[in-house]
């Protein structure tokens, strides 16, 4: 069988390449259905996109991959395309934008935007062998236990990066491009949780709280959890993008909390009381006795001189930590580095073998913003 474009992939990016790609068009996936990882995506509502991304929230070693696509297919595009399939949104923190019923609409809109192009669409199908000829490429696939030959004049990958295999990742782009030669930049789990060998935060599981948290890099706002192997949550997600393996990172336990002010007036109006308890008040009792254990805390509120306090306050904004690693891609929610398209497209070396690519397993992708990335 012949077809102008063979997409392998069925993920977000597949799917929304085969809606716009034209000619006839065939998607292939390994996996029972499309867009697994859609389905589980920002806690099965789906983030799909953000209303202040722009280039600069897309990590690559070349920062400029993403500007033309950006430039000409923008979150508001996507927004105007949801509005089309009439389901129902709305804006979380920071900007995200998240279905209000759940991300399986999202799945339903691409397979209804790529099945109104003419895509067909094959699943649990897996490739057995790629070649390149003259005209294009030649693939043996199996499907229901039948070996088929299947011909294409243009080859899409999109089979992603290597984060969450149990979704279905297998970095088979990454076999692809090393197949044909193509240039790749160091890959790494991204989006994942820290992870301390010691076993330190076992006490904690379960507990949450707003924090700052940052490195040399980059400095998040936003929620921590503690967990059984380490910290996770929406801060330490994003910080681990910015994260490599034996650096420190630093907690403000109080980026919001005028402490030190609150500490000093109850001194005077509850001096009795212990500073543990006052703590106890503005931040998790749970953590409190954790930290009790690392920064001195004992005594009276009325025992705490000026100089005490001052230190306390010090110590709880700035809580250095070294984590031991991450959860890797088991956990991780997205892939960092990859196919250097930019550099790959310079060389013409896209253009020489009729490659294109979208996903995931480029060099240039960043969570909340699926389908922006899926236009590069
Ligand atoms: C838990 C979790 C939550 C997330 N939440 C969000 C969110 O809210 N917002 C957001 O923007 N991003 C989120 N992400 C990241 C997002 O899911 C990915 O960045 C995005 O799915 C990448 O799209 P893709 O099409 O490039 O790859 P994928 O979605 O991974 O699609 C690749 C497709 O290729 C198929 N495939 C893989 N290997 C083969 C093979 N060998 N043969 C045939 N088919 C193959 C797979 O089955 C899959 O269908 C989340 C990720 C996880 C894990």
């Amino acid at each position: 069988m012949t077809y102008d474009t063979i997409i392998l992939g069925a993920g977000a990016a597949g799917m929304m390449c085969a809606a716009h790609c034209g000619g006839r068009v065939l998607v292939i996936d390994h996996a029972k259905a499309p867009g697994e990882k859609i389905r589980i995506s920002g806690g099965g509502r789906c983030n799909f996109t953000n209303m202040h991304a722009g280039p600069g929230n897309f990590l690559s070693q070349n920062p400029h991959f993403c500007k033309s696509a950006l430039a000409r297919y923008t979150q508001w595009d996507f927004v105007d395309l949801v509005g089309r399939h009439n389901i129902a949104w709305h804006e979380k923190t920071l900007g995200q934008l998240f279905c209000d019923g759940s991300s399986k609409q999202i799945i339903r809109m691409l397979l209804d935007e790529m099945c109104g192009a003419g895509a067909e669409l094959w699943v649990q199908t897996s490739l057995r062998d790629l070649r390149k000829t003259e005209s294009g490429f030649a693939l043996e696939v199996e499907r229901d236990g039948q070996r088929q030959h299947l011909t294409c004049t243009n080859l899409v990958l999109a089979t992603g990066g290597k984060s969450s295999p149990k979704m279905g990742a297998t970095g088979l782009a990454y076999d692809i491009a090393r197949q044909f030669g193509l240039r790749m930049t160091e890959t790494r789990a991204a989006l994942v949780p820290f992870t301390f060998s010691d076993g330190r935060f076992k006490d904690l599981s379960g507990v949450s709280l707003p924090v700052r948290l940052s490195n040399d890099r980059a400095s998040f706002d936003e929620a921590l959890l503690f967990t059984h192997r380490g910290l996770s949550g929406p801060s330490v997600l994003q910080l681990s993008s910015y994260w490599r393996e034996g650096e420190p990172i630093r907690v403000n336990l109080i980026p919001d909390l005028p402490l030190l002010d609150l500490l000093r007036t109850q001194r005077q109006s509850a001096g009795r009381k212990a500073l543990t308890t006052e703590l106890a008040r503005q931040l998790p009792a749970r953590l409190v006795d954790h930290l009790c254990r690392i920064i001195p805390m004992s005594g009276k509120l009325a025992d705490q001189s000026d100089a005490k306090l001052a230190e306390l306050t010090a110590a709880l904004s700035a809580w250095q930590l070294v984590p031991s690693g991450t959860e890797g891609y088991r956990t991780a929610e997205v892939t960092l580095g990859g196919i250097d398209g930019e550099a790959e497209r310079k060389f013409d070396g896209f253009v020489e073998l009729g490659f294109r690519e979208v996903g995931e397993h480029l060099d240039g992708v960043h969570e909340g913003k699926l389908f922006l990335q899926v236009g590069t």
